[in-house]
C-alpha cells in the first residue's frame, strides 16, 4: 500500500494546475493518471483542433503558454505545453496508472488502480470528460446501416472523402470538423438548438473575459447581465470563417429520426446519409468514484465550490461550471486548483 497525504487523479491541465499549487502545501502527493505520456484529452484531439483563444489566454498557472506562430495554436503545442509543465515543476506524475475505485478507510480514502492501491488523507479527480463522450437516441438510430464517430473518435477526414455525412452538434467541434469535412464530402447539419456565432473579432480571450465579468458579477450580487456568449458558443476561427463563406453553416436541421439509409428530418424531408459524426459533448468520466456513492443521477457529484458535500476528503477539479467558472479551460482552471489546493492542506493540518 502506498501512502502520500494526497492523491490526484488526472495529469490534465486539471490535475497539473492543482499540483502547481500542493507544492507549496508541503503536502506530499502523486499524480497518477491513465495515458502512456503527458496532454492528457489534448493527446487524441483530432489533428486541425485549435485552441479557441490565443496562447497566453490559455496558460495554466506560473507559465504563459509560449506563441505557437499561429493566432490559435493546435492540439499539440498544447500537448507540449503540459509536458513541458510537468517538466518544468517536477511535478510527480505516475503514469501508466488506471484508477479503478476510490473506497473509504479508517483515515482517509484507498485509491484503488492496476498498479497497486494508494491510501490517502484526500483525494482530489480530475479526470475530465474525453473518455465519456455523449451520443444522444434517436429514433431508428439503431437500424442505421452507415458509420458511427464521435469528436472523441474523429481524426482526419480523409475516410469521408466523397461520402455524404452528417455532423451533428451546435458548438465549436462541429463547426471545426465541418469546415474541414465539407472540403472533401457532402455534409448535412443537425443541431439541437440554434448555435450561437460569435462575430468574427470575438476569440476565447472575450469569451473568458465576459464570463469573468459576469462571474464577478455574480459574486458581487450585482447584475447579471444576461449575454448569450456562454464558453459554448462557436468561435469564429479562421477554418470556421472560411467554411462559412461557402455557405456550410446556413441550413442547420433538426432530426425527427433515422432509417436504415439516412436521416428524416422534422419537417418530414429526409436524405440519405453514408456518415455521422456526433459532435454532441461529453460528461464528466467520473466511473472511478461510483464506490463512493457520491455521483448523482445528472452525473455530477454535489460539492461546495469543488468539496465534495458527502465525501468531505473528495475534491473535483476541471468538468465545468458546477466545480468552478470556466473551469473546463486551461485559462480558468487556475482559481479553483487554487482553492483546492489551499482547502486541502487546511484539511489535512487540521
Ligand atoms: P483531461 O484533459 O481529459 O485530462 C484528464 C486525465 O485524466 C487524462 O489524462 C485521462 O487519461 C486521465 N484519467 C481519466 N480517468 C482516469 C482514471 N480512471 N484513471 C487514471 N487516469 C484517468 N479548453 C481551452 O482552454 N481552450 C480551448 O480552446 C479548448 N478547446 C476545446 C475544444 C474541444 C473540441 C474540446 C472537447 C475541449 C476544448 N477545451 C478547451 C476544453 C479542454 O480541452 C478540456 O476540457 C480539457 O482537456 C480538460 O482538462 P482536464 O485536465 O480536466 O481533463
Amino acid at each position: 500500500m502506498n501512502h502520500q497525504d494526497v492523491v490526484v487523479i488526472g495529469a490534465g491541465q486539471a490535475g497539473l494546475a492543482v499540483g502547481y499549487f500542493l507544492r507549496r502545501t508541503g503536502l506530499s502527493f502523486t499524480i497518477l493518471d491513465g495515458e502512456s505520456g503527458p496532454g492528457g484529452a489534448w493527446r487524441h484531439a483530432w489533428e486541425s483542433l485549435r485552441l479557441f483563444s490565443p496562447a497566453q489566454w490559455s496558460s495554466l498557472p506560473g507559465w504563459q503558454m509560449p506563441a505557437s506562430g499561429a493566432e490559435y495554436p493546435p492540439a499539440t503545442h498544447v500537448v507540449d505545453y503540459l509536458r513541458c509543465y510537468e517538466e518544468r515543476y517536477q511535478l510527480p506524475v505516475e503514469r501508466p496508472v488506471e484508477v479503478m475505485a476510490v473506497t473509504s478507510a479508517p483515515g482517509g480514502l484507498v485509491v484503488h488502480t492496476n498498479a497497486g492501491d494508494w491510501k490517502a488523507g484526500a483525494v482530489v479527480s480530475a479526470t475530465g470528460t474525453w473518455r465519456a463522450p455523449v451520443i444522444p437516441d434517436y429514433p431508428g438510430l439503431a437500424s442505421f446501416k452507415g458509420v458511427q464517430m464521435h469528436s472523441a473518435q474523429y481524426g482526419t477526414p480523409e475516410a469521408l472523402r466523397g461520402r455524404r455525412v452528417l455532423v451533428v452538434g451546435g458548438g465549436n467541434s462541429a463547426a471545426q470538423i465541418l469546415a474541414e469535412v465539407s472540403l472533401i464530402a457532402e455534409t448535412a447539419w443537425a443541431v439541437q438548438e440554434l448555435p450561437q456565432f460569435l462575430s468574427d473579432d470575438v476569440d476565447g480571450r472575450v469569451l473568458f473575459q465576459r464570463a469573468t465579468e459576469r462571474w464577478n458579477a455574480l459574486q458581487s450580487g450585482r447584475p447579471v447581465e444576461t449575454r448569450p456568449a456562454g464558453l459554448a458558443s462557436i468561435v469564429m476561427v479562421p477554418p470556421v470563417r472560411e467554411a462559412r463563406s461557402r455557405g456550410v453553416y446556413h441550413h442547420p436541421r433538426f432530426i425527427h429520426h433515422f432509417n436504415e439509409d439516412g436521416v428524416v428530418w422534422t419537417d418530414n424531408s429526409q436524405i440519405p446519409i453514408d456518415a455521422i459524426i456526433w459532435c454532441t459533448g461529453f460528461e464528466p468520466a467520473l466511473s472511478h468514484l461510483d464506490s463512493l456513492g457520491v455521483v448523482q443521477s445528472n452525473g455530477h457529484v454535489n460539492v461546495n465550490g469543488t468539496r465534495a458535500r458527502d465525501e468531505g476528503r473528495l475534491w473535483l477539479v476541471g468538468y465545468g461550471e458546477w466545480t468552478g467558472f470556466a473551469s473546463a479551460t486551461l485559462i480558468g482552471v487556475m482559481r479553483s486548483a487554487r482553492d483546492t489546493a489551499r482547502e486541502v492542506g487546511e484539511f489535512l493540518k487540521a
